[in-house]
């Protein structure tokens, strides 16, 4: 069996966007620029905006962190995202997820300008994905594609199941996986038979919040299996597969964590540069 090692292909990946960047530096005199807007004190968030900030630098992007605090009025931050869109300098724009009840997520995430979205959420950016246009793409799904990718570089035709259907993983997911030509299956808590659906996957995308979840005998022998799940349970840090079950079905098996987790920032930065030259041909 194949471990996907996530930490290695986000390395790697950092590593071509680093020279990505100097060689657009040469061209452009000016590096693109990421800011992040985080509200309130999370740990959690808290800790995903130190590590989206050290990374992107660590590339040579411009990195910026402007901070509220909880009890920030919805009003400002949107005044804040319509400044960022109109400065040149900043080619990304990322609030931190979740936002504090009072300010209303959607009127955030469409305020943003789409070719600033470097999370992939605008409308526009989702209605690209799923007419085939280019647009940013969420950066977990597409972290999984590139995992994905460098197992299998052909997809045509081959059968992918992803089970959840958030608009933050399973859709994008799905999307994805429909450009590359696979025939594809989107599940979901209301499906009828979850294992038997599962069974049919070439490819398994498992992105739903319950610990271990997909079990060995849900997974067809050499599927490829993308963990996204993140559950802290008593065992530690466990994904929505169960791993030691699956490990001697599949043919390659993402860990938990290890796995999709640190290609999601790698993307970010990705998404950011894509911004940025897509910016400088307008
Ligand atoms: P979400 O918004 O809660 O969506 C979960 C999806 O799973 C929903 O579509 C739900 O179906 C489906 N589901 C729930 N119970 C199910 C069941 N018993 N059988 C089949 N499907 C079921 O979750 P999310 O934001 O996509 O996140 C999913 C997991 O990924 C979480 O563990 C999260 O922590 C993790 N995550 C990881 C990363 C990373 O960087 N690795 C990034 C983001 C999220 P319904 O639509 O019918 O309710």
């Amino acid at each position: 069996m194949i471990l996907i090692d996530g930490k290695k292909a986000a390395a790697e990946l950092r590593n071509e966007l680093k020279k990505e960047v100097a060689e657009l530096k040469k061209i452009h005199n000016k590096v693109p620029g990421l800011t992040v807007i985080l509200i309130g004190e999370l740990a959690p968030s808290k800790i995903y905006v130190k590590n989206k900030e050290k990374s992107a630098v660590e590339v040579g992007l411009k990195s910026d962190v402007i901070r509220y605090p909880e009890t920030v009025e919805e009003k400002t931050i949107l005044e804040k995202i319509d400044e960022l869109n109109k400065d040149e300098s900043v080619s990304g724009i990322l609030v931190q997820l979740p936002l504090p009840k009072h300010i209303d997520k959607q009127k955030v995430i469409e305020a943003i300008s789409p070719g600033k979205d470097v999370d992939g959420f605008h409308p526009m950016n989702v209605g690209n994905l799923s007419s085939g246009y280019e647009s940013s793409v969420p950066c977990t799904p597409l972290g999984c594609y590139l995992l994905i990718k460098k197992i299998e570089p052909n997809l045509s035709g081959k059968k992918a199941v992803v089970v959840g259907r958030s608009n933050l993983n399973g859709k994008p997911m799905t999307q994805l996986l429909l450009k590359e030509n696979c025939t594809v299956t989107i599940t979901h808590s209301k499906t009828a038979d979850l294992k038997g659906e599962c069974l049919k996957g070439d490819i398994v995308v498992a992105a739903v919040g319950i610990p271990e979840l997909v079990k060995g005998d849900w997974v067809k022998k050499d599927a490829v299996v993308i963990d996204v799940g993140i559950n802290k349970t008593e065992k530690g840090i466990v994904g929505d597969v169960a791993f030691e079950e699956v490990s001697k079905v599949a043919k390659a098996l993402t860990p938990v964590p290890g796995g999709v987790g640190p290609m999601t920032i790698a993307c970010l930065l990705k998404n950011t540069i894509e911004c940025f030259k897509r910016s400088q041909k307008k």
